[in-house]
């Protein structure tokens, strides 16, 4: 009987893993069990492109469905897994069928977190995941005049910049002192800052909500805690991600803040690997452990993963790198930003781009390029390579990047 491997989870890095598998040679059993109706697709998109109708579910999907089956992967959809069994090694699905394994991957993800304030169950509180959440959205905002979204985090930017395209009033809530506090600098987080407010949204930082006040069991504003009332006709919370742990219970594996990996997405049992936004994972030439949700870092270790299953040699290791799109710029950035001692920034106003370089004891670690993929391309070469450019220069607008960097 052949090898069999079993994928808990049909999202980006799960599907991911599954086709990588043949790619790469792999000739065993491999089935992909996910518990959406749809198989595998990108999620970015959805705070995007699809929700101002542009794309379709089609043209989200990974790869068509077709593929799964002529590549000989079992591609079980709406399928819940109830229970891993790790010393009988198996899982079991919510209706009870029974399936063994030689090798289980965990890439069940992360799910949003809810808000637990008074009124949070009211209709028109919506959070942002999945194509079913993203459907939800967008029948609200087509009924809507007025969104607040509670969260300043990337999922509460993409959807405010989509609301304003979408001719929708914003306001956007934020408990800490600034945007991004959790992933970017606070000199690219004020640039944000102008350009949302720019483009007509209004903010409340440092926002203490009270309650979710509604009528007729529907969202018609919120409460400050000073008091403050705000109106608007949906909510979406974007107020983090919590990995999906839950299976973890019974197997032995530790539940830390995700599952805790190796580079190559071993966990602590000998057939147990994970990928994707439910880890916890290391990053080569950077000390420590990383959450990192973002789909270049869940195509990193299925790739990673798929070549240790099909016995494969890997391929280098990729600095983590992801983007955003919000109205009409990009933003991307590469390395790990907060480890930085030194912030430089280079903001050229004629050309609209801006950059700001993060510096640890002189080498580049970071940086966040807007509208910028050739810099970014090159800088992202250049983290790679430890590269200790003068400071001088980089912050220098008359000097191309591409010339500081060689
Ligand atoms: P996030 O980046 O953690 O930002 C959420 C923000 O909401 C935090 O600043 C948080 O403050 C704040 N917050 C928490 N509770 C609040 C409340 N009750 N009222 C107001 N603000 C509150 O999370 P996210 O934007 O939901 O995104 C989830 C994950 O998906 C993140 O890892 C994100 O990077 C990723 N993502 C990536 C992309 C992309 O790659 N383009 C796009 C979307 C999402 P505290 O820190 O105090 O909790």
């Amino acid at each position: 009987m052949a090898e069999h491997v079993v994928i808990v989870g049909a999202g980006h890095a799960g599907g991911s893993v599954a086709t990588y598998l043949r790619q790469y040679g792999y000739e065993g059993q491999v089935t992909l069990v996910g518990n959406e109706s749809a198989p595998p697709y990108q999620r970015p998109p959805l705070s995007k492109g699809w929700l101002r109708s542009e794309i379709t579910l089609d043209d989200l999907l990974l790869k068509p469905l077709a593929t799964y089956e002529q590549a000989g992967i079992d591609l079980r959809l709406n399928s819940v897994v109830k229970e891993v069994e790790t010393k009988e090694k198996r899982i079991i699905l919510e209706d009870g069928e029974t399936i063994d394994f030689d090798k289980l991957v965990f890439a069940t993800g992360a799910r949003p977190r809810r808000l637990t304030l008074p009124g949070s169950e009211l209709r028109g509180v919506i959070y942002l995941r999945d194509v079913t959440d993203a459907a939800l959205l967008r029948s609200c905002l087509d009924a809507s005049k007025r969104i607040v979204v509670m969260g300043g985090g990337y999922v509460g930017l993409e959807v405010a910049a989509t609301a304003r395209q979408l001719g929708l009033e914003v306001m956007i809530v934020e408990r800490e002192a600034r945007l991004l506090s959790r992933s970017a600098s606070p000199e690219l987080a004020a640039r944000l800052l102008r350009i949302h407010e720019s483009n007509g949204v209004e903010f409340r930082f440092l926002g203490d909500v009270a309650e979710i006040v509604g009528s007729e069991g529907k969202v018609s504003g919120l409460r400050f805690n000073d008091g403050e009332r705000i109106e608007c006709d949906v909510i979406l919370a974007g107020i983090g991600a919590q990995p999906n742990v839950a299976l973890l219970e019974g197997t032995g594996i530790p539940e830390e803040r995700g599952i805790r990996v190796d580079s190559e997405g071993r966990t602590s049992h000998p057939d147990v690997y994970a990928v994707g936004d439910v880890t916890l994972r290391p990053v080569a030439n950077f000390e420590g452990i990383f959450t990192l949700e973002s789909v270049p870092s869940a195509i990193e270790q299925a790739k990673r993963l798929s070549c240790l299953i099909a016995q494969r040699d890997f391929p280098p290791h990729e600095l983590p790198w992801f983007w955003s799109q919000q109205y009409d710029f990009t933003l991307q950035i590469a390395g790990l930003p907060g480890l930085a001692d030194e912030i430089l920034v280079r903001d050229d106003v004629s050309k609209g781009t801006f950059l700001v370089f993060h510096l640890r004891n002189g080498a580049l670690c970071a940086a966040e390029c807007m509208n910028s993929p050739g810099e970014f391309l090159a800088l992202k070469k250049a983290i790679t390579h430890g590269a200790r450019p003068d400071e001088v220069l980089l912050a220098d607008l008359n000097t191309p990047i591409i010339k500081v960097l060689t």
